[in-house]
């Protein structure tokens, strides 16, 4: 026992993965098996601008690797889930509709001077696929599809266990598939888009005429009492994830559908609209061959696949 116990020690790592968000970004120090040990918040007062942002996210991850730390136990890796879209071999920005004068921004090299340990970027969306494939819904999942249904719709794609990236890394915008060739402008300069229907914004949107100014939460609560104008909106907005989703999974065969976010806690009411609409657009062996599940990290589910992405950077 004796001296094992002193090797296993000796080997100890861990890992920081930090969320990038427009308001708040958040650290978890965890453990190659995926135990958190400590984790850090501050805001990100994303109007400073980027090198004070960075500056930021760079303290608050010496703090946390100083209170980790210890003569057995030190930082092997950092990884960032950055949101926006993201030039992944050259480690910059090339914007971010939530973060003022990113575009452009060489994070890499903003980052790399102040940390010594190695690090890795992803975009925040496939960081979340890969926290749930890591430790969440996707657990035992090689093929699946992410959707982050919050203020926006984001999303990720995990293929053979690895994020699917595409030539520059801008893949896995389920959001911006049109669902409706007719239906209201997107941000994106689209009409239509998926996340024009599913979004906490939408849902808002789609209940206005029957509740006025009203919040997703409030038209989920509306429903859970029995009224049908709000019942009829989720039932909508689960006709029209069974649209995107159906497509998705006739293209690339997935195991699963893992949906996240703050809409995902009305999960139980657009689910049935969702699976109805999926079983009449979807080739039935690869309806038959999926689940639909809601995730099952929280919040954490970005910071999680960021130190997860950390950890096989560090290991290739
Ligand atoms: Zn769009």
């Amino acid at each position: 026992m004796g001296p094992e116990k002193v090797d296993l020690m000796a080997a100890e790592t861990f890992y920081i993965g930090m969320d990038l968000g427009g308001t708040t970004f958040k650290a978890l120090a965890v453990t190659p098996d995926g135990t958190v040990l400590d984790r850090a918040q501050a805001d990100t007062q994303a109007v400073d601008g980027p090198q004070a942002v960075v500056q930021r996210m760079v303290e608050t991850t010496r703090r946390l690797q100083a209170e980790v730390s210890s003569p057995t136990r030190h930082l092997a890796a950092v990884g960032f889930g950055i949101p926006g879209i993201l030039d992944l071999p050259a480690g910059r920005v090339r914007r971010s509709p939530n973060l003022p004068g990113w575009e452009g921004f060489d994070l890499r090299a903003a980052l790399v001077p102040h940390l010594e340990a190695p690090i890795a970027i992803e975009n925040d969306a496939n960081a979340a696929a890969l926290g749930e494939a890591w430790l969440g819904a996707g657990r035992g999942m090689q093929h699946f599809l992410m959707l982050t249904l919050g203020t926006g719709v984001g999303g990720g794609i995990i293929v053979a266990g690895k994020v699917l990236h595409g030539a520059c890394g801008y893949a896995g915008e389920p959001g911006h598939t049109v669902v409706d060739p007719n239906g209201p402008r997107c941000g994106c300069g689209s009409h239509g888009c998926l996340e024009q229907f599913t979004s906490g914004t939408a849902i808002a949107r789609m209940a206005e005429p029957s509740y006025g100014q009203i919040t997703a939460h409030e038209v989920a609560l509306a429903a859970r009492r029995g009224e049908s104008q709000a019942l009829e909106v989720y039932r909508q907005v689960g006709q029209y994830l069974g649209i995107a989703c159906a497509s998705f999974a006739n293209l690339f065969n997935p195991q699963g559908l893992v949906i996240g976010g703050a809409v995902a806690n009305a999960f139980d009411l657009f689910i049935e609209a969702m699976q109805t609409t999926m079983r009449q657009r979807t080739f039935v062996e690869v309806y038959n061959s999926l689940r639909i599940v809601p995730a099952e990290c929280g919040t954490d589910a970005g910071g999680l696949g960021a130190a997860y992405q950390a950890m096989q950077h560090a290991s290739a």
